[in-house]
């Protein structure tokens, strides 16, 4: 059981932020994520592209905020679950909540913040009928963790930025990359569709254009892929291969936060706009997945309402502590933090 004072689902801007704002109320975070990166849509979808409406940025590339949003709150050295949705939210006896993912992992704490965006993001997977018996056993929609695929055979499907940036950097370290694509045409950067041509050229990726995947071989774990050729033959043939990575984006949905019993508004949250707190006591909404009247989605917006919520949060997890509003210039727990005088 992972015990913390404010929970946080979501580590988007908003819950990076949030956890800032809360560590100079000395209130600790953890925060669940269902990707197994922080930055929500910035570092998911647009990491690369410039944002210009952060105050006193004036313009900075979405996965560089998510940098430095890190930096800012990584010395109130808030835990992390990534990779891993938050599933279920138990209230106790004693006001506390138990949330537990996907996978299992149980956190508890006295307050909840949902700084959930658009959702938990989740993969969009091919039409293959047995895909659902070998995930976790060999396919995988997102790749955790590269160290998995050193010295085996993988199979890639997709034809946009992940399956081509990853065909790359797999290369390096699995012992045969195939990279399986229904178009001869690539939609990701041209300067990635280049390099794996190079790739090709060199014998270290193996490309297959136009085709698709049909079905998956195995028992308790892939074994190979059976792939047809979208050619006038429709020629079918195997793969043997280790892992097969299907690649074919993330979209995003509410999923289980509907099922909470929070008062949903066109798949966001309602909350009031002093506390951002919802219609259940101890639970908090903020950024993108809040709604009040005049809401906006924008960053700036979520940075606002992390820092009311967290003040809400302080009077609710240190029932018996006074709360002191301070400018951080003046911030004794951030100058101690940083070693400053
Ligand atoms: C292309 C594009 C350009 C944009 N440009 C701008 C701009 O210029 N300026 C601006 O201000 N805004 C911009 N935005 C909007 C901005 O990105 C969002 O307002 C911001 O990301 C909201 O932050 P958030 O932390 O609230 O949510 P998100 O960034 O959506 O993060 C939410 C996180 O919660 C996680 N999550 C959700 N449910 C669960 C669950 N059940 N369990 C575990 N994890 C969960 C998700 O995986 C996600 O990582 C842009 C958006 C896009 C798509």
């Amino acid at each position: 059981m992972i015990t913390t004072d404010i929970l946080i689902i979501g580590a988007g801007p908003t819950g990076l932020f949030a956890v800032f704002e809360a560590g100079l109320l000395k209130l600790k975070c953890h925060l669940i994520d269902a990707l197994p990166q922080i930055g929500g849509q910035c570092s998911e979808i647009y990491p690369k592209k410039p944002i210009y409406d952060i105050p006193g940025f004036p313009e900075i590339l979405a996965g560089e905020l998510t940098d430095n949003l890190m930096e800012q709150c990584r010395q109130f050295q808030p835990g992390f679950t990534l990779g891993e949705r938050a599933e279920t939210m138990e209230k106790q006896a004693d006001g506390t909540f138990i949330v537990t993912t996907n996978k299992g992992t149980k956190h508890q704490a006295s307050v909840v913040a949902i700084a959930g965006g658009l959702g938990s993001f989740e993969p969009r997977k091919p039409p293959i009928s047995n895909i659902s018996n070998f995930e976790d056993h060999g396919v995988e929609y997102i790749i955790k963790d590269p160290e998995i695929y050193r010295d085996k055979n993988i199979v890639i499907a997709g034809g946009g930025d992940s399956a081509l940036d990853w065909s790359i950097f797999l290369s390096k370290i699995a012992s045969k990359v195939t990279l399986i694509h229904r178009r001869n045409e690539f939609r990701g950067a041209l300067d990635s569709v280049e390099k794996v041509q190079e790739l090709k050229n060199k014998g270290l990726v193996n490309l297959v254009t136009p085709a698709e995947v049909t079905s998956i071989l195995g028992h308790n774990h892939v074994t190979g892929v059976t792939v047809k050729k979208s050619s006038d033959s429709d020629e079918e043939f195997n793969l043997m291969c280790d892992h097969f990575i299907p690649l074919f984006g993330l979209s995003p949905k509410l999923g289980p936060i509907a099922n909470w019993g929070l008062n949903i508004e066109k798949k966001t949250i309602e909350v009031d706009t002093e506390k951002f707190e919802t219609n259940q006591k101890g639970i908090y909404a903020v950024g993108d997945i809040c709604t009040y009247p005049g809401k906006l989605k924008l960053i700036l917006s979520g940075f606002h309402e992390g820092a009311l919520a967290a003040r809400a949060c302080f009077k609710l997890a240190r029932p018996n502590e006074k709360y002191r509003f301070e400018f951080t210039t003046a911030s004794k727990t951030l100058k101690d933090r940083l070693g400053k005088k």
